[in-house]
């Protein structure tokens, strides 16, 4: 479904991706860990179409579509979704015109009739109450005043309700209590099918004891170092990143915030 081949990508002329290659297919989770500033909300945001980004080699295709070529929205519209890291506030947009809104931009891509008030309605009563949202949300501006795990929830839901293809959930378990990160994960989990793939880049093996990957790939600098099955993420849990790739992750540069 994706193939990224020796990508090589700038920000400001440095260099953050550095040869990075991945395969994914349909129906596969793969998880990417690393410590911070490896270059991995940047393979997200590359992926996503987010600009500001130097893509100097290689090349990513999507269902052999060449996916560089697509804008953002274009890219939105194919199936990719990309669950941030850092959800953005928008204010005077509440999150029932920004849930109805996607939608029908993907009606209207597909052809289909929008989706009327009540529809939409319809739609999302039965997604919150699975991601337990308080009906509230609705009428609120986007992300705004919501707590770290709310923003997180919205993103799932979003998600539950475009029904993307290739999803990458980015940081999705950061700021999660263990009651929220059962309740993500099982948003999650519910989505996945023989068609439908993810890349789940977190730092613990914690969400991945819940969203059980099929692959697990360890970047470092720019790059996937190591690649295995779920035991990679538990050796890395028990090791570190120092016992397992050899890299002490104190030298790293502050990408993030832990
Ligand atoms: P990760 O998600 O693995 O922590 P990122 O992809 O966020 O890493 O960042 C990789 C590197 O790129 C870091 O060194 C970070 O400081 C740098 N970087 C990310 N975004 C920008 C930007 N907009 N401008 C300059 N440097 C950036
Ligand atoms: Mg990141």
């Amino acid at each position: 479904m994706i193939e990224v081949n020796t990508l090589h990508a700038k920000i400001d002329e440095k260099e953050i991706l550095k040869g990075l290659s991945l395969s994914i297919q349909p129906g596969e989770v793969h998880a990417i860990m690393g410590p911070n500033g490896a270059g991995k909300s940047t393979l997200g945001n590359i992926i996503a179409g987010k600009d500001g980004y130097d893509v100097t080699e290689g090349s990513i295709t999507f269902n052999n579509d060449n996916l560089l070529e697509l804008e953002a929205h274009e890219r939105a519209l194919a199936g990719i979704f990309l669950a941030f890291q850092y959800p953005v506030e928008i204010p005077g947009i509440s999150c029932a015109q920004f849930l109805r809104e996607s939608l029908n931009a993907h009606k209207r891509a597909q052809e289909e009739k929008e989706l009327t008030g009540a529809d939409f309605l319809k739609l999302v009563r039965a997604k919150k109450d699975e991601l337990k949202m308080d009906p509230a949300f609705l009428k609120r501006s986007v992300n705004m005043g919501f707590s770290g795990g709310e923003k997180k929830r919205f993103e799932v839901l979003q998600m539950s309700l475009l029904e993307p293809q290739f999803c990458v959930l980015d940081e999705t378990d950061s700021g999660l209590d263990i009651d929220a990160l059962k309740i993500v994960s099982n948003g999650v989990n519910a989505l996945r099918n023989a068609e439908r793939s993810f890349l789940v880049i977190t730092h613990y093996q914690r969400l991945l004891n819940y969203i059980k990957p099929d692959h697990v790939h360890i970047m470092a600098d720019g790059r996937i170092v190591k690649s295995g099955g779920f035991e990679l993420a538990e050796q890395l849990e028990r090791e570190g990143y120092e016992g397992v790739i050899g890299t002490n992750t104190a030298n790293t540069p502050q990408g993030e915030a832990a």
